[in-house]
């Protein structure tokens, strides 16, 4: 029988309210210790999910808050077993009382997303949902925790299943034709099922091919902002940012060394990188600060390339247009439309790159650059529900999966014995086993629920 755990479920800091999470088949009893109902009822006589008032009661019998209680049978609750939580006022100190309260009567403190291991153990969720847990809870951008918020709802296990079926099938038929050898099965042949295979295999590449996709979504375009000294890259950054982040001044060189910072700009999340003005560098610190420049720009997802407009363009400009790959999409950024323009429109339609004009002091034409830059991503604008694979252990044993898929491809159309190529498929099933749960290890779950936050 699991004990009966508790811990703080909304974090550690001052808020209107704070939620104590009990689970185990405990928590009822403890939680009738702890909190009297002014009707004068108790917990244990509350219908399921329905609110009570009342008073919050230290573990010497003192009031500590009044407050609201509610409480979930299992298995119909989030772990799947009894639940209560108190949904009290969001002082630390209301909050350390309440669970030494529940201590005192039994209850031990929760680890780091035993909330949530309960619930897959218990079969409330498998482990492609448990795992979306933790990505809306960190997710930074609207896209990513849209993406977790349909795999909590299923999406990852939805379009395994029929793959999972299709191998299972294939390989309850051929266990059925040898253990059953009088019995009257169809016959057996892996050339028959060949055209299953194909199809699975493409299911299974098709969920691979959308992990590319998960770093922007998680974890932001890496921006480089580049350009040679004094053009007012650290000055964009900062407009860009909306606060003062990196240190403007008018000598050149100062931003010697690269500052990243992120920004949500239209929902894509921005790792904006300033980096050290592209130029000869005159000292050691200097030429670090250009290398990593070079280093930024070989990363990025996109350039912004900075240009004084108010001067003639010159060698050093052209330098930093050509140190970009070919590759990563570029915009450039003519800064100062303050002062006279001196870079005309032709020149730098002539560069072959898309350009706006802003100026990083006042911020105008600033809407025109963030357009620009979401613009590069059109990837982005395409809404998803889950269908993004973001985490590497699933994409690595959908990777194993479909390696097994087209081994057993090959294997049957070579006419291969049945035997050869069920062992394909076993490897294949195990592996999508995995990622749902159904045939993960142990200590890959405890690694998986490491990851979460206490009260998860
Ligand atoms: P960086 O070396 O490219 O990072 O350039 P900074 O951001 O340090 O700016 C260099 C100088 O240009 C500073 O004196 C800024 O105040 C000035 N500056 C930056 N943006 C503008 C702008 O839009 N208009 C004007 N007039 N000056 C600017």
């Amino acid at each position: 029988m699991p004990d009966t755990i508790a811990a703080v479920a909304t974090g550690g800091t001052l808020s209107a309210i704070g939620i104590i999470r009990i689970s185990g088949d405990g928590a009822i009893a403890a939680a009738d210790k702890v909190f009297r109902p002014v009707n004068g009822t108790t917990p244990s006589d509350a219908e399921s999910r329905r609110m009570q008032y009342g008073r919050l009661i230290s573990a010497e019998g003192k009031l500590i808050d009044l407050c609201m209680c509610v409480t979930s049978r299992g298995p119909n609750s989030y772990t799947g077993e009894d639940t209560v939580e108190i949904h009290c006022h969001g002082s630390p100190i209301v909050l350390a009382e309440a669970l030494r309260a529940l201590f005192s009567h039994g209850v031990r403190q929760a680890e780091a997303g035993e909330f949530t291991k309960r619930a897959f153990l218990n079969g409330k969720m498998d482990l492609t949902q448990a795992e979306a847990v933790i990505d809306l809870i960190e997710a930074e951008t609207p896209a990513a925790a849209q993406n977790a918020a349909g795999q909590l709802y299923g999406a990852v296990s939805v379009k395994l299943e029929p793959v999972y079926d299709a191998l299972l099938d294939i390989l309850a038929h051929f266990h059925a034709v040898i253990d059953y050898p009088d019995e009257d099965i169809d016959e057996f042949s892996m050339q028959g099922y060949l055209s299953t295979l194909r199809g699975v295999e493409r299911s299974l590449s098709a969920m691979l091919s959308t992990h590319a996709r998960s770093n922007i979504i998680r974890g932001g375009i890496p921006t480089a902002i580049v350009g040679r000294p004094n053009t007012g890259k650290s000055s964009l950054l900062n407009m860009l940012l909306g606060y003062d982040r990196a240190i403007v001044t008018d000598s050149p060189g100062t931003t010697r060394d690269t500052i990243e910072e992120k920004a949500l700009l239209g929902g894509v999340l921005l790792r904006l990188i300033d980096t050290a003005g592209l130029r000869e560098a005159e000292d050691a610190a200097e030429k670090l600060g250009v290398a990593r420049t070079f280093d930024a720009v070989s990363r990025a997802g996109l350039v912004v390339l900075v240009f004084d407009g108010s001067e003639p363009l010159r060698g050093e400009d052209f330098d930093a247009l050509r140190s970009i790959p070919q590759n990563v999409p570029v915009l450039a950024a003519i800064n100062k439309s303050d002062l006279p323009h001196v870079v005309r429109d032709d020149e730098l339609t002539e560069l072959g790159v898309d350009f706006c004009r802003v100026c990083a002091l006042t911020g105008d034409g600033f809407d025109a650059l963030e357009t620009a830059m979401i613009n590069a991503f059109p990837e982005l604008k395409v809404p998803t529900e889950g269908d993004i694979i973001t985490n590497a252990r699933q994409a690595e044993a959908l990777s194993r999966a479909r390696e097994g898929v087209a081994r057993a491809i090959e294997a049957a159309a070579a006419l291969f014995t049945p035997d050869a190529v069920s062992t394909d498929i076993e490897s294949a099933l195990e592996a999508i086993g995995e990622i749902t749960g159904k045939t993960v290890r142990d200590e890959v779950v405890s690694r998986i629920f490491e990851r979460f936050c206490v009260g998860k």
